[in-house]
């Protein structure tokens, strides 16, 4: 085995599209806000719809 390092980042599933996304850098300060995986997911679930 080589020593390459794996870091284990949290994931979370998008509330848009179901899938899950890893951790990234630029959600370090608001990760448990972070619903979606990116800023197309969150537009398509950020108009809000009856029903
Ligand atoms: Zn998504």
């Amino acid at each position: 085995m080589k020593g390459l390092k794996k870091q284990h980042l949290p994931e979370k599933l998008c509330a848009a599209c179901g899938r899950p996304f890893t951790w990234r850098k630029k959600w370090e300060r608001v990760w448990d806000e972070v619903k979606f995986c990116s800023d197309r997911c969150r537009m398509m679930k950020g108009k809000p719809r009856a029903g």
